[in-house]
C-alpha cells in the first residue's frame, strides 16, 4: 500500500478571507477517491489562521494575533473537514505537531505510533503546526517544511504539495510570462534555496522556496514530492491514481528515479 502525505497551503483552502469550501469539499472527496484505491494518506492543512480572521478580525501581520487566529481557526476548520469527511464515512483526526517534535526520537516515535494506528483504521490524520507553542511555519513556511518532516517521519512514499501554482517553473510565471515548467528536478541548486521569498498573499508565507527546501531535504534521504496545483486537482489524480504525469513537478533524486515510473 502506498502512503501519501498531501499539503494544502493557505491560497489554495481561502478565497477572499473566507474558507473555500468548494475547493475543500473537491480535495475531501478526492482523499476518500484514494482511499478507495487502498491508499494511506496524511492530510497537512494550512488555513487556521484564515478561518480564525473568518471569526474575529485580528491583526494578521502580528506574530501573537496570528497565533490567536489559529487557536480560534484551528479546531473550525477541523470541524468543516470532519463534517466533509463524514459524507463519505470517513473519520478524520487532528494532530498538532511543531519541528522540535521531530527533534526527539522519543517523541517522534509517539507520533510515529498515533499516526500508525489512526491510518490502521482508515482515519484520516490532519496535521497542522501547534501555533501556539511554535511559531517558525505560522511566521515563514506556511507548512512547506513540516510536511517534508511529516513525509519523511512517517515513512510516506510521496510527499504532494498542492498549491496556487501548478509546478516549478525556470522563473516566476505571474512575472514572467515566458516561464517554463520543468516536469522532473533531479536536484536543487544552493542559490534556488536561498533565493528570495516571493509570497504574495496576506495569507501565505514562504513562497516557492519553503517549497523547494521541502523537495530537497526529501530528495537527499531518497524521497519523492509532487508540486501540482490545489485549484484544479486534474493533474494531482492523474499523477496518484493512473500514474499518468501530465502536468505538475516531480522532485526525485537520480538514485529514486526508476521507482517514479511505475
Ligand atoms: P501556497 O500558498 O500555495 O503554499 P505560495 O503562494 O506561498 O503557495 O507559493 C507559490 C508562489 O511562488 C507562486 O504563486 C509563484 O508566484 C511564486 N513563485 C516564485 N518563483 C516561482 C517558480 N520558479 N515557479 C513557480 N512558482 C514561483
Amino acid at each position: 500500500m502506498r502512503r501519501i502525505v498531501i499539503k494544502v497551503g493557505s491560497h489554495v483552502l481561502t478565497e477572499e478571507g473566507s474558507i473555500a469550501l468548494d475547493r475543500m469539499r473537491a480535495l475531501v472527496d478526492f482523499i476518500a477517491e484514494l482511499q478507495k484505491q487502498d491508499r494511506q494518506v496524511i492530510l497537512v492543512s494550512s488555513g487556521a489562521v484564515a478561518a480564525g480572521y473568518t471569526q474575529l478580525q485580528l491583526d494578521r501581520s502580528r506574530v501573537a494575533d496570528k497565533q490567536a487566529l489559529a487557536a480560534i481557526g484551528q479546531p473550525y476548520l477541523l470541524k468543516l473537514y470532519q463534517s466533509k469527511f463524514a459524507h463519505h464515512g470517513v473519520l478524520s483526526a487532528q494532530l498538532l505537531l511543531s519541528a522540535d517534535d521531530f527533534d526527539s526520537r522519543r517523541r517522534t516515535r509517539h507520533a510515529r505510533n498515533a499516526v500508525e494506528k489512526l491510518l490502521e483504521h482508515g482515519v484520516v490524520p490532519i496535521v497542522n503546526e501547534n501555533d501556539v507553542v511554535a511559531t517558525e511555519e505560522l511566521v515563514f513556511g506556511d507548512n512547506d517544511r513540516l510536511s517534508a518532516h511529516v513525509a519523511w517521519y512517517f515513512q510516506a512514499d510521496i510527499l504532494v504539495i498542492l498549491s496556487d501554482i501548478d509546478g516549478y517553473y525556470d522563473k516566476d510565471p505571474h512575472r514572467h510570462s515566458d516561464a517554463k515548467l520543468r516536469k522532473i528536478v533531479h536536484g536543487i541548486e544552493a542559490e534556488e534555496l536561498d533565493s528570495e521569498c516571493t509570497p504574495h498573499g496576506r495569507f501565505a508565507t514562504g513562497g516557492i522556496v519553503t517549497k523547494l527546501q521541502a523537495a530537497d531535504f526529501l530528495m537527499r534521504r531518497g524521497g519523492r514530492m509532487f508540486l501540482a496545483s490545489g485549484f484544479d486537482l486534474g493533474d494531482v489524480r492523474s499523477f496518484l491514481l493512473h500514474g499518468e504525469h501530465r502536468g505538475g513537478t516531480l522532485f526525485v533524486g537520480e538514485r529514486t528515479v526508476g521507482d517514479s515510473e511505475e
